[in-house]
């Protein structure tokens, strides 16, 4: 479904993605882990085409990400999670997961409105609809970016530190939020430092470091027995 191969990216002299090459298969379900300043945002925004890679390839069902009008055209397939929530504030919870159909699908505004409720019912927050993004919790912000997120239906959901900004008596909720979507299916990217989910959740873990992919494995093996010294010395420091 996603490939990835030989990806560069660089800001000016700086080279934050260094020969990054991954195949992400329907249903799969990848947790990215590393340092701060890794790469794993840029990464996964040059996924999204939010960023564009300098060099290498990048398909996405079969179209090339590498060419801009392109990318426009795929990225609508892929939904994104951000540690921020990044709701618009001056439009209510309901609002704010309509808008994309609609402007982005040309939906019309009554089935955008039962789709959205749907899906606020399924990150169980639909009692919030007519509320502002500022009146909620981090944790029922970050749902209904989730939900806003599986408004366009996504092949691909990327996630970037979802839980990160919230505090800790939140993360359980917008975890469990995620883990549904990944028992519905879900093809998911997950950057985050949670290693219960990664345990439970991924298929394969990846650890970067200094915008390369240094290790790859299946969580058992990633914990239990990493293969670079580098993983060892990160787990040895978050676990
Ligand atoms: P964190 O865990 O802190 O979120 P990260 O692994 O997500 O880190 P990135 O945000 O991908 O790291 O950044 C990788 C490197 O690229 C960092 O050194 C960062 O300063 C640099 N970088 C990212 N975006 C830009 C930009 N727009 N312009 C210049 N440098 C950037
Ligand atoms: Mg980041």
């Amino acid at each position: 479904m996603l490939s990835m191969d030989g990806v560069h990216k660089w800001f000016g002299g700086f080279h934050a993605l260094d020969d990054c090459s991954l195949e992400v298969s329907q249903g799969e379900k990848i947790v990215i882990c590393g340092p701060s300043g890794s790469g794993k945002s840029t990464l996964i925004r040059c996924i999204n085409a939010i960023e564009r890679h300098d060099g290498g390839r990048i398909t996405f069902s079969g179209v090339s990400l590498d060419d801009g009008r392109e990318a426009v055209q795929a990225r609508k397939g892929i939904g994104m999670v951000f540690q921020q929530f990044n709701l618009f504030p001056h439009l209510t919870v309901l609002d704010n997961v309509m808008l994309a159909p609609m402007l982005v699908k040309r939906q019309a505004p009554t089935p955008s409105r039962q789709q959205a409720l749907a899906l606020l019912e399924r990150v169980r927050i639909v009692e919030q609809a007519n509320k502002y993004p500022g009146q909620l919790s981090g944790g029922q912000q970050q749902r209904v970016a989730i939900a806003r997120a599986l408004a366009l239906q996504p092949q691909l959901m990327l996630f970037d530190e979802p839980t990160s900004a919230l505090d800790p008596e939140m993360v359980g909720e917008v975890l469990e939020a995620m883990q549904e979507l990944a028992r519905e299916g879900m093809t998911m990217i997950v950057v985050t430092h949670e290693m219960g989910f990664a345990r439970q959740v991924a298929d394969r873990v990846i650890f970067m470091e200094a915008g390369r992919i240094v290790e790859v494995q299946p969580p058992d093996r990633f914990f239990d027995n990493p293969q670079s010294e580098r993983t060892r010395a990160f787990l040895g420091k978050i676990l």
